[in-house]
């Protein structure tokens, strides 16, 4: 094996593939985008446009909080309103203490999910708890849906940590704690979904995930998941914060999972500023997908970082205005330009990599940087196909690329 081949893309981990709601996860099948709203799910409306815009941003898969009798009772009608505006997107439900309940007592809410998410380490308490679990699992079999079974390391399973711990303080060489809380995660998920299976349900409709906030504790519970089990694998860091902070840590850890063969679909947990945009997740989800070549969304905007050789801002504006143009214009380029696997596009500051990148473009321009003759090369397809001069080279790229789009 050479250098090269060691170090690229590990092979997917066989999981088994479920279906939710018509999109498969798992199974060798592309990596699913998938986000979570942030509405009261009682209110109907608010959640039947934020479902709407995050599916319409690329989400594959929505998640809806299901807390109480009020929030069940609307999801039905949620599903309905969604439908009549043609968004499919499957919806899940996320429980937490009292799924049993919500799911036994409303029947149509059961019905309208497309998956149910469990969460073992409040599922219930004590002498309850393997009661309450069988309760959703029975639900799941009986409405035919998938649940998956959602770790997270701040509720974990108090008691099986408590055994844990217990049994390593016993040992002859304990294992740091932070390993027995990455065991614990691990066998929290497995076990339940073990229980869920010797029960009846299916294999092919368990999801599994084992959430936590720090990259490293991320990676490591994923590996000892892909080891030991075969469940279709949720990757998430959960709580990873605000702006570039949470964009960073959520891309460094399932960036290093899915290089890895780790990951059947993914959510970016991002804490979206006041009133601002939930969609950045899911857009943020893709960009990863793409930037690793796993997956293809949006055509492809090249642009350079810029330096002391650009004149003007004339080259960050244009690469603006083109992905911009990009993303109004083709929101949904795939479907609209069946066989069309890539497009690229370049937007260059200089003579020193711009007529280079944007010869591998599908369209590219470079622009004139220091000291350089006011003319911008235009590369179509990889030859150069004109020259652009004068105060309106931004306005007539953009009409070469509109033109390039809409052949
Ligand atoms: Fe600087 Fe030219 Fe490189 Fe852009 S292409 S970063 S302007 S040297």
């Amino acid at each position: 094996m050479s250098l090269s081949d060691s170090i690229t893309m590990k092979p997917r981990h066989q999981t088994i593939a479920v279906n939710v709601g018509g999109v498969i996860v798992g199974g060798g099948a592309p990596v699913v985008v998938q986000s979570m709203t942030n509405t009261d799910t009682a209110d109907i409306a608010s959640t039947v446009k934020q479902v709407a815009d995050l599916a319409r941003a690329g989400s594959e898969l929505v998640r809806i909080t299901v807390d109480r009798d009020e929030a069940a009772k609307a999801v039905p009608h949620i599903r309905d309103q969604l439908r009549k505006r043609g968004v499919t997107v499957p919806l899940i439900g996320d429980f937490h203490y009292i799924g049993h309940k919500l799911l036994g007592e409303n029947p149509d809410c059961a019905e309208a999910l497309d998956k149910y998410r469990i969460n073992p380490g409040n599922v219930g308490f004590k002498d309850k708890k393997d009661k309450q679990f069988g309760a959703i699992i029975d639900m799941a079999m009986k409405h035919g849906k998938p649940v998956r079974i959602g770790v997270n390391w701040g509720s974990l399973d108090a008691e099986l940590l408590t055994h844990l711990m217990d049994e390593n303080a016993k040992a002859a060489e304990p294992l740091p704690a932070r390993a027995v809380m990455h065991e614990a995660m691990v066998q929290s998920a497995l076990l339940s979904a073990e229980r869920a299976e010797e029960m009846g349900l299916g294999a092919d409709r368990i999801v599994v995930s084992g959430k936590v906030s720090s990259v490293q504790d991320l990676i490591a519970v994923y590996h000892m998941l892909a080891q030991r089990g075969r469940y279709a694998l949720h990757l998430g860091l959960t709580e990873a914060g605000m702006g570039s902070k949470g964009i960073v840590a959520s891309s460094a850890a399932i960036g290093i999972l899915l290089q890895n063969g780790i990951g059947d679909t993914i959510r970016f947990s991002l804490t979206p500023e006041p009133g601002g945009d939930r969609s950045q997740e899911v857009r943020t989800a893709q960009e990863l997908l793409q930037t690793m070549g796993l997956r293809s969304f949006v055509p492809v905007v090249a642009a350079c970082p810029g330096c002391g050789r650009t004149t003007s801002t004339v080259f960050q504006e244009l690469a603006r205005d083109i992905q911009d143009m990009i993303r109004d214009r083709m929101p949904d380029w795939k479907t609209q330009y069946p066989g069309v696997e890539t497009l690229n596009f370049a937007v260059m500051g200089c003579i020193v990599n711009g007529p280079g990148e944007s010869k591998h473009a599908d369209v590219g321009i470079s622009l004139p940087g220091t000291g350089e003759s006011p003319a911008a090369p235009v590369f179509i397809d990889g030859k150069k196909a004109m020259t652009l001069r004068g105060p309106n080279i931004a306005t007539e790229f953009k009409a070469i690329v509109e033109d390039y789009i809409a052949r």
